[in-house]
């Protein structure tokens, strides 16, 4: 963030964490065309979960649309428990493994990482409600799960993990959340609304949710973000041409 806007993080506890975005300068005439537009924009990148959190307060109303897109997208959930064990009990050679279990979608997607770092680890994947559900569960009652998903795919022969790592991306609260997708009554044109310019050109939105060609991903979050900051940069050295903030992606 740069100079134009306050942003104060309110509190030291996660839990009443509270930003507020406060407008300290007057409104620019237009914002492409001033030289000092480096100094006078921000570029805000929260996470869609943590801008519907209710925790971040914009002194000024946001268009409507955008508004609207924050409101009605929605953030979605993957999570992972990543297992390490002592040796390697799961093919070799597999990087991918699909279970088919007793409860359709808990631990249905693994991911051996024994080729990418020599190391017997393997994270089991949840999304969706079913990784809403999952995050309620304690450490124990998580990898117990797990470790009984990897027994009725490999046998009982499979061993208690040395250690296990596991995210609960709702609960983190610079995240509420993994991704964001196109929730029912959504459109493409949502993703738009959310990208780009906000009061009067001073506050510009980038991220994975504004991204319409490649939303939920790192590339739509890089790309929103070069464009965003590209456009800055045009106006810093003056040049007149249609910016792509303007235009969307
Ligand atoms: C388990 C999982 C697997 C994934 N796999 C893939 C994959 O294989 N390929 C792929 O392309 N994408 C994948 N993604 C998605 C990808 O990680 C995201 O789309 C991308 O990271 C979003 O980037 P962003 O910059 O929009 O948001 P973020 O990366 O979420 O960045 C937002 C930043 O804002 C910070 N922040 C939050 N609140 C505050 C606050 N109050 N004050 C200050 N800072 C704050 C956060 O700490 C964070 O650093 C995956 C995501 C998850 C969770």
């Amino acid at each position: 963030m740069a100079s134009a806007s306050d942003i104060r993080l309110a509190a030291t506890e996660p839990d009443s964490l509270q930003v507020e975005v406060a407008l300290l300068r007057q409104p620019l005439g237009d914002p492409y065309l001033n030289k000092d537009l480096w100094h006078e924009v921000d570029e805000l990148t929260l996470p869609l979960g943590v801008l519907q959190s209710g925790r971040v307060a914009f002194a000024e109303p946001l268009a409507p649309a955008r508004q609207r897109a924050i409101d009605g997208l929605g953030m979605g959930l993957l999570n992972k428990c990543v297992l390490r064990f002592e040796r390697v009990f799961w093919p070799p050679e597999v990087d991918w493994i699909d279970f088919l279990g007793p409860r359709e979608t808990l631990w249905a997607d693994w991911t051996s990482y024994l080729r990418a770092t020599g190391w017997p680890l393997l994270a089991g994947f949840n999304a969706a409600r079913m990784a809403d559900e999952v995050e309620t569960w304690d450490d124990r009652t998580t990898t117990a799960s797990a470790v009984d998903a990897l027994r009725a795919m490999f046998g009982s022969s499979v061993p208690d993990p040395l250690g296990s790592q596991i995210s609960r991306w709702r609960q983190d609260p610079f995240a509420c959340g993994a991704y964001s997708f196109k929730a029912v009554g959504t459109r493409t044109k949502d993703r738009k609304a959310l990208f780009g310019t906000d009061w009067d050109g001073r506050l510009s939105f980038a991220g994975e949710a504004t991204s319409r060609d490649y939303p939920a991903t790192v590339h739509g979050a890089l790309l929103t973000g070069q464009v965003a900051a590209g456009a800055f940069l045009d106006c810093r050295e003056g040049s007149t041409g249609a910016s792509p903030l303007r235009n969307g992606l």
